[in-house]
């Protein structure tokens, strides 16, 4: 289906096939960082199947996909099969990849020489407090495997920052230990908060608060000093609404082959928003154990989601005046409007959170 009908318009989407897949190795991790999504879901943990990643790669590759990433809920380094996943995959595609770092040390021969685009997570570089959310890790040997990948030539190593409360004034230090270390640039983002103890650290709201305003002044500066750029969030809602996966021409793929439009719906978690606590059910649009991936993105149900995440065919929750009673926002299955499902309170949409994309490396780097 090539064509959708919206309120009696007729929208005709985007001929082109998707660009860039993120792709799931597995849902295990090393750590047990504070603010994990997986801090507030129930499934199961897995690891991506031999015979699934080597189908995904055909897939992905005969409908055109140039840019994979190894994202997702866990941390893509420790699957047994990584090494050859990443050496198969960086023959076909571009290859990225979002990982805490642990390991870096010991693979750097192999992200050097695969990978085109590395974003390690570093939210804070006093050690203390950096061990006290990235729980499980230590700052000084994340550290060590970020100056080993840095100081090569290879993959370009960017730093993804959770932005927090607690946090957001160590963020100078940050942008000049990022320089230090060999960084392109460093990727913010504000918060999605999956316990009710963090609703407190989200910095975004309806009005820029002014600590934000005068740390992101420094920063900037900071930035330019060091040649080390950086990319922002918006940190109050603006009207603008822009989904990065659906304009991107992006998609997820879980472990166990679900194809999913965006990392934010990409499994069934409890997530506290501008306070309050909302269900954020997983969006599965087909089985790649099932279906082809062509199928399954031309399906008139993944054309009628996209064209309806472009034309902003969503109330905004997040500026409502009945966001905190309303119980029809209580997840993202339904919304006032009568969509189901509804994108009306994600946060990617407005541009508060972001995560690692081929969009911002080649965007900033000029390609
Ligand atoms: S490194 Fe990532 S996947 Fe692992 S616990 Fe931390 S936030 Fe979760
Ligand atoms: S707007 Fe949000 S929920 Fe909707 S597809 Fe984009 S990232 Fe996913
Ligand atoms: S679903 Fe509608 S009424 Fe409820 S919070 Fe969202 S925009 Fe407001």
């Amino acid at each position: 289906m090539r064509e959708v009908r919206i309120h009696g318009g007729l929208y005709i989407p985007d001929p082109d096939p998707p660009k860039e897949a993120h792709v799931e190795l597995t849902t295990s991790c090393n750590l047990n960082c504070k603010f994990c999504y997986r801090q507030s879901w129930n499934e199961r943990i897995g690891f991506m199947s031999e015979e699934l990643f080597y189908h995904i790669l055909d897939e992905l590759e005969g409908f055109g996909v140039r840019d994979l990433w190894f994202s997702g809920w866990g941390e893509p380094t420790i699957h047994p099969k990584f090494e050859e996943f990443t050496k198969e995959a960086s023959k076909r595609f571009n290859l990225g990849m979002i990982t805490n770092g642990t390991t870096l040390m010991r693979k750097a021969d192999l992200v050097s020489e695969h990978f085109s685009w590395v974003f390690v997570s570093v939210d804070v570089t006093d050690p203390e407090m950096y061990r006290n959310l990235r729980v499980g890790s230590s700052f000084s040997v994340v550290e060590e495997g970020i100056r080993e990948v840095g100081g090569r030539d290879g993959a370009d190593l960017w730093i993804s920052t959770v932005l927090m409360r607690s946090t957001v004034d160590k963020l100078p230090n940050l942008i000049e230990w990022a320089s230090e270390v060999g960084a392109r640039g460093v990727l913010l983002s504000n918060l999605i908060a999956t316990h009710p103890a963090l609703a407190g650290e989200q910095i975004h709201a309806k009005v820029q608060p002014e600590e934000i305003t005068r740390v992101m002044e420094r920063v900037r500066t900071l930035s330019m000093l060091h040649h080390v750029r950086i990319v922002e969030p918006f940190f109050y809602y603006r009207t603008e609404r822009r989904c990065p996966f659906v304009e991107e021409g992006s998609f997820a793929i879980t472990f166990d082959g679900k194809v999913v439009p965006c990392l934010f719906t990409l499994h069934d978690y409890r997530a506290w928003i501008d306070g309050r606590e909302v269900e954020v059910k997983q969006l599965v649009f087909g089985d790649l154990e099932e279906k082809g991936i062509e199928e399954i993105w031309w399906s008139p149900e993944y054309v009628a989601f996209r064209a309806r995440v472009k034309i902003a065919d969503y109330p905004s929750c997040n500026d409502c005046l009945l966001w905190e009673g309303c119980q029809i926002a209580d997840s993202n299955e339904y919304d006032c409007w009568g969509n189901s499902p509804t994108c009306s309170f994600c946060p990617y949409y407005r541009g508060t959170v972001q995560c690692p994309r081929s969009y911002i490396a080649r965007w900033v780097i000029g390609a």
